[in-house]
């Protein structure tokens, strides 16, 4: 099969990276290499933050009500592009189409709410701060912003970006995973359909050295960043080094708590879906069950032979519940990760490992994974396996579940299923997580509301998309205002004061 060269998105033109270096690009399902993605060099970078840096002042000068109506159309095209966006992302993702459908949907979100950027916009003013004086609030963009954007949602993730900035009168660099570089470009496509100026959406392909191209360069105002927690932390301190607003989204190790009064058939449902839906890739994914009491020996029967029926195949095949791993790397870490678990002294009641799919044999397959008995010091516990592995851990009360909880270092997401109002309410006020569930599996918040995790799974103070994106990609301006040339004041030393 012939490689698809994958390349840049700069000034509205699709270029190769300047550098020879390539990286291959596979379908996980059939384990072939489909595409090369260049990796771009400091060089392509800073043609990108130039084309992006001579686009920002006419782009931030357009009134907002044009911005919305461009990403309106923009809006209009991904609905009507949502098959091919979603093929797009299972093809180099391996995710399961419908899976894939709804991460676009959930892209889609953002960009609806962008739509709305003149209100969101719209500043704060009072009339006579002092006499003949008026002062208001209002923000405007940074300039060229940059994402850097993980492998795991190909397009929602750069959605959490780029609308927001966007809108609000910024250009944007994207740099994308080169696991699945290719839906960047198609997004690039529909902006240049849309009618957005040439420069304010720019991709550049690349790892490390791209992304040390962006955080080192003096035109780039702001990174956002979603990726694993090292990475994180990395493009935090190195970004702020050099001066940069930084946001910085970290992984994550979300539990579940079942409470012994819980639905049980439904919370089985809910931890299925949240522990191996999209393999585990999912920064929200459900990998520790917290099993309170009694509720422990009444689910893990049901769960065992769940997890057993799981149906693993290609995500391009409608019965498929959970394709394939991302790459053959991502499937050695995991495998390792059960290895370790079982010498840890973990029972494994699933074991997903030497797992194959008939005709696909070359595919990155692996199983789902169960395992029971899991305790709080073992490294199974502790660390971020990003792939189909639940640990069920036992415990004998909430407060038990929230200790165990609120000392992970990492607080991205966190879920309990309860019948008790009171229950629900303590846990929901007293656990040191960003974002939490009531009998909701993968609490994902909507597009007006922001995502963010706590402790380690965010390096930043402000969350992604919603207002906290708003803010994030604006300053705020104040003015005060005189208009009274008829009165000589003359000068005054004190502090000025209302007068
Ligand atoms: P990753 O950290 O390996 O890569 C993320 C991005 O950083 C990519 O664009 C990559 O090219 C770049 N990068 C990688 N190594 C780098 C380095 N040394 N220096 C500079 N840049 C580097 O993450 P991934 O494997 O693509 O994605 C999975 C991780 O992302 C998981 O840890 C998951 O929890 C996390 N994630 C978090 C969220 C969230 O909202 N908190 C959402 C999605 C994914």
């Amino acid at each position: 099969m012939s490689k698809t060269y994958i390349g840049n998105y700069i000034h509205g033109a699709v270029t190769r990276a300047s550098g020879e270096r390539t990286l291959d690009v596979f379908n996980p399902a059939t384990g072939l290499v489909t595409g090369a993605v260049g990796l771009s060099t400091a060089a392509d970078v800073d043609a990108a933050v130039r084309a992006a840096q001579a686009a920002f002042p006419a782009w931030a000068d357009v009134p907002p009500i044009r911005r919305a109506r461009i990403m309106n159309r923009f809006l209009a095209l991904m609905n009507e592009h949502k098959p091919r966006l979603a093929a797009a992302i299972t093809a180099e993702h391996g995710k399961v189409l419908s899976d894939a459908a709804g991460e676009v949907d959930r892209a889609i979100d953002v960009v609806e709410f962008a739509c709305g950027i003149p209100q969101l916009l719209k500043g704060d003013f009072t009339d006579q701060v002092s006499t003949g004086i008026d002062n208001w609030t209002f923000r405007q963009p940074l300039g060229v912003v940059a994402g850097v954007t993980p492998f795991n949602f190909p397009v929602m993730v750069p959605a959490w970006m780029f609308p927001v900035a966007i809108a609000a009168g910024n250009t944007f660099v994207l740099k994308p995973s080169p696991t699945d570089p290719t839906p960047s470009l198609m997004i690039a496509e529909l902006f240049r359909e849309a009618g957005l100026p040439d420069g304010v959406f720019n991709v550049v392909q690349g790892d490390k050295v791209a992304v040390d191209a962006l955080l080192a360069h003096p035109d780039v105002a702001a990174v956002s960043f979603v990726g694993s927690t090292p990475i994180a932390n990395y493009i935090y301190e190195t970004g702020a080094h050099h001066g940069k607003r930084v946001q910085a989204l970290g992984g994550a190790k979300n539990h579940l708590v079942v409470m012994p009064d819980a639905d049980l058939p439904k919370t089985v449902d809910a931890l299925m879906g949240a522990a191996y839906g999209s393999a585990g890739e999912r920064c929200m994914a459900i990998s520790v069950a917290v099993l309170v009491g009694d509720a422990a020996d009444r689910i893990m029967p049901m769960l065992e032979a769940r997890t057993r029926a799981l149906k693993v195949g290609p995500g391009v095949e409608n019965a498929s519940e959970m394709g394939p791993i991302v790459t053959a790397a991502a499937r050695q870490r995991i495998t390792g990760y059960i290895d370790l678990g079982v010498a840890e002294g973990a029972t494994l009641r699933v074991d997903g490992r030497g797992f194959s799919v008939a005709g696909h044999e070359q595919g990155f397959w692996l199983g789902g994974t169960l395992f029971d008995h899991v305790t709080p010091d073992m490294r199974i516990y502790k660390e971020e396996i990003f792939g189909p592995v639940l640990a069920c851990v036992r415990v004998n009360t909430l407060d038990e579940a929230l200790a165990l909880i609120n000392a992970h270092e990492f607080g991205n997401g966190v879920s309990c299923f309860t019948q008790d109002g009171h229950v629900a309410r303590d846990f929901g006020r007293r656990v040191q997580v960003g974002m939490v569930g009531i009998n909701v599996p993968i609490p994902v918040p909507m597009a007006w509301h922001g995502f963010g995790g706590w402790k380690k799974s965010l390096f930043g103070d402000m969350h992604a998309y919603g207002e906290e994106g708003v803010r994030f990609y604006t300053k705020q301006k104040s003015i005060m205002q005189r208009w009274q040339p008829q009165i000589a004041t003359g000068a005054e030393f004190s502090m000025p004061v209302a007068k």
